[in-house]
């Protein structure tokens, strides 16, 4: 690739629940050089990040640390707390919920599904009446379901795990720092996020958050390989090193991020985030568009398209012609659902030009449809 080619992509805005936006602060520490992480002043740089990391999760367990993106992080928490003896009940409202499917049957964990029309939240009672009985030991879920915008009701959902003794596995990755969320209080014993959603921070870096329940079933699983071990991880991480090489650079931006967020108050960070989404919102009716899912999150707007708007179209349009990266939707929303994430540096004047390049855009896809019919 040229390298006029390659210096494009800061041309464009991304409004993508994931990669979000960096701030230029951050962004230039990605720049310095690596320092060695085996000494003294990177073990308390993690010493501290671990601490950030808890008060994020508001869990007054361990967090594990890993280099990979969200999925590795999932993995490893589902080698380490399932087990191939118990059964879980995954709710699959989308691409994620499908994602740990998709784990459960790679690794051989035993499971069942609750399977939602798109844009729909699940029912806590129907959650209830599968576990009635105990044929689960395990509940996993994604706080949000990113694919559709669907926030789930985790403290209603959570107290039901608790009631029927099934460890509750929460895919916390779009929901942490944009949405409340509180691991201990609401009976979660296992909770992921990773480093581009709402830390605004480049991909690379995934947590794994868990309490006593979830420890002592780590230490009764059987070993899961070398890299996603997360004992290993929780091992070293207690004198502040890591197993393996980590993303050096992303902690030091982490360690930055983590002391901004203190600073600025994290409930003050989640208003942030339902104050951009709600701005958004707001100029939705005039653009003839409308919030797709009945439960929406502060992290993303998932947004409907009038009729004759074809939601690939416009999202093909807004890159090409306005350099603006919007998510399209997968699977069989696509022609009609679109995303817009409101994580990482986002502020109100780049949500106003999302709108203008959205009014163009659809003012152009207007006459075709009208030449079609
Ligand atoms: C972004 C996201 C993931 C992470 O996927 P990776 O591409 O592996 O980082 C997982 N779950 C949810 C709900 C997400 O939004």
């Amino acid at each position: 690739m040229r390298m006029s080619m390659l210096s494009n992509f800061q041309n464009y805005k991304i409004f993508t629940p994931g990669p979000t936006p960096v701030a230029e602060d951050i962004l230039r520490m990605g720049s310095w050089q690596p320092p060695y992480n085996r000494t003294q002043s990177f073990s308390e740089l993690t010493l501290e990040i671990l601490e950030g990391l808890k008060v994020l999760f508001n869990t007054r367990g361990e967090v594990a640390i890993l280099t990979a993106s969200g999925t590795g992080a999932m993995e490893a928490a589902a080698k380490g707390c399932l087990s191939p003896e118990g059964r879980a009940l995954i709710v699959n409202g989308g691409v994620w919920g499908q994602r740990w499917v998709d784990i459960c049957r790679a690794n051989g964990l035993p499971f069942e599904e609750i399977q939602l029309a798109p844009g729909t939240t699940v029912d806590p009672g129907d959650i209830e009446a599968r576990l009635i009985g105990g044929s689960f030991d395990a509940l996993l879920i994604n706080g949000h379901e990113t694919s559709t915008g669907v926030l789930y009701d985790l403290p209603a959902i959570g107290e039901i795990a608790r009631r029927h003794n099934a460890i509750f596995i929460v895919d916390a990755i779009s929901t942490v720092g944009a949405d409340e969320f509180q691991m201990d209080d609401w009976g979660i014993d296992v909770a992921i996020l990773s480093s581009q959603k709402a830390l605004a921070l480049p991909p690379g870096l995934s947590f794994v958050a868990l309490n006593q329940r979830a420890l002592d079933r780590l230490d009764s699983a059987p070993s899961s390989g070398i890299y996603f071990d997360l004992k290993t991880y929780l091992k070293n991480q207690a004198r502040g090193q890591m197993p393996y090489t980590p993303a050096i650079s992303l902690f030091l931006m982490l360690h930055e991020r983590l002391n901004q967020m203190r600073r600025a108050g994290l409930d003050q960070g989640i208003e942030r985030h339902a104050q951009l989404a709600r701005y958004f919102r707001d100029q939705l009716p005039d653009l003839s568009l409308q919030v797709f899912p009945l439960r929406p999150s502060n992290a993303m707007t998932a947004v409907r398209c009038a009729n004759g708007i074809n939601a690939r179209e416009l999202v093909r349009i807004l890159e090409t012609q306005h350099s603006i990266y919007v998510a399209p939707n997968p699977g069989e929303l696509e022609t009609r659902v679109f995303r817009v994430s409101h994580m990482g540096d986002q502020h109100e004047e780049d949500v106003d030009g999302l709108c203008i390049a959205l009014r163009s855009t659809i003012d152009s896809l207007r006459p075709v449809r009208e030449m079609s019919q």
